[in-house]
């Protein structure tokens, strides 16, 4: 989702890149405890090097939580991110995303609506089956942290959860456990990836929900077969890792270590001798011995990082042109400045993110199931 965002004051635009952070430093020191900037691992470095935590979704979530003495959270990520902390975090609490045009691509690829005809489509499906085994509701839904408020709200509200890239076996394995089937949204790779961890056949246990064809394009019988539902949606930034460059890797620099995100394809995370979350990503990394050469399927900015703080390894993207999430890249530190600027002149938060309270109860109750499991 993105939202429209108002220009930047002159005098923000006009100012030195040096006079920008000596802004953010010198707001900062004036908002004390008061404010707590937390940074995606994708951000920025112009914007990271002022954050008081960074980490990876479910990191930044848990520290979200945690905050329980902070009035202000100015949340340098996307606007999902944005949205869990405000559900997190108590009513007089206040999030921030200082470019409210920082959205998320793959969230948008599964509407609330969408959804919700298909969940209806689906246990229009099942019916007779189910009900005829006393196993109605055995749907369980589960949906990746990168999505709406309004879809964290429907899995609360019908039995299900959310996960992360660090923890989606956990998650995953605990709903395959309570239900006959799992519909997962909206990252079909970081589904499909998981489930094939877990020894299940991705032609025969899942189908791609495709929501614009009725019953997702399959027949009942199919959907009635198929134990994982994997909806159709995807991450634009991580589809531009393929096996070619795995390949053209593994014939130039055999030595090198591939490492991806799940968010990858399943060609990709099979070839690559590695996948994990953006924090078991800097891990490996960070515990590798030195002259260890890496290459990194996930966004720039983490690699371009990751290369800049370990001189003693050799660590490149996998893909040699750019892979940039463009709207994490949307948060410059100007408007970090103006959110910060505000505060300390006594004005209402800039860019509040707000979440209305039967959204955020709904989706506190699927959170919560999530953080019991892990
Ligand atoms: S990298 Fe992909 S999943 Fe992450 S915020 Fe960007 S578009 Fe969304």
């Amino acid at each position: 989702m993105s939202l429209l965002q108002p220009q930047l004051p002159d005098r923000l635009k006009s100012m030195s890149d040096e006079d920008v952070h000596a802004l953010i430093a010198a707001s900062k020191a004036k908002l004390g405890d008061r404010c707590v900037i937390l940074g995606h691992h994708y951000q920025r470095d112009e914007v990271i090097r002022h954050a008081d935590h960074t980490g990876d979704s479910l990191k930044l979530a848990r520290i979200a939580r945690e905050l329980e003495r902070t009035p202000y959270i100015v949340f340098c990520g996307v606007h999902f991110m944005a949205e869990t902390a405000d559900i997190l975090t108590s009513p007089a609490q206040e999030v921030s995303l200082p470019d409210l045009q920082a959205g998320c691509d793959m969230a948008d690829m599964a509407e609330t609506w969408d959804v919700e005809a298909a969940w209806d489509e689906a246990m229009a499906a099942l019916a007779t089956k189910e009900r005829d085994a006393g196993k109605e509701n055995r749907i369980v839904p589960v949906t990746y942290i990168n999505s709406k408020a309004s879809l964290k709200a429907f899995v609360g509200n019908h039995g299900g959860t959310i996960c992360t890239s660090g923890n989606a076996r956990a998650v995953i394995e605990w709903a395959l456990a309570r239900g006959e089937h799992l519909f997962f949204f909206p990252d079909q790779h970081l589904g499909r990836n998981i489930c094939k961890a877990m020894g299940f056949d991705p032609e025969t246990d899942m189908i791609l929900w495709d929501p614009k064809k009725p019953l997702g394009g399959h027949t009942t019988e199919k959907i009635r077969a198929a134990r994982i539902w994997l909806w159709q949606g995807h991450c634009p930034v991580h589809a531009l890792f393929t096996l070619h460059q795995i390949k053209k890797i593994r014939a130039e620099s055999p030595e090198t270590r591939i490492i991806v995100h799940p968010e990858c394809a399943m060609e990709v995370v099979d070839a690559a001798d590695l996948s994990g979350s953006t924090e078991q990503i800097i891990r490996a990394i960070e515990s590798s011995p030195e002259g260890s050469r890496w290459a990194v399927g996930t966004e720039k900015h983490l690699v371009e990082r990751l290369a800049a703080s370990h001189p003693d390894k050799v660590i490149t993207s996998l893909n040699p042109y750019t892979c940039l999430c463009g709207t994490m890249n949307r948060i410059s530190a100007r408007h970090l400045a103006w959110v910060l600027d505000d505060l300390v002149q006594g004005r209402p938060m800039r860019n509040r993110i707000t979440v209305d309270e039967k959204t955020a109860a709904a989706s506190r109750v699927a959170l919560d199931r999530m953080f019991t499991l892990n």
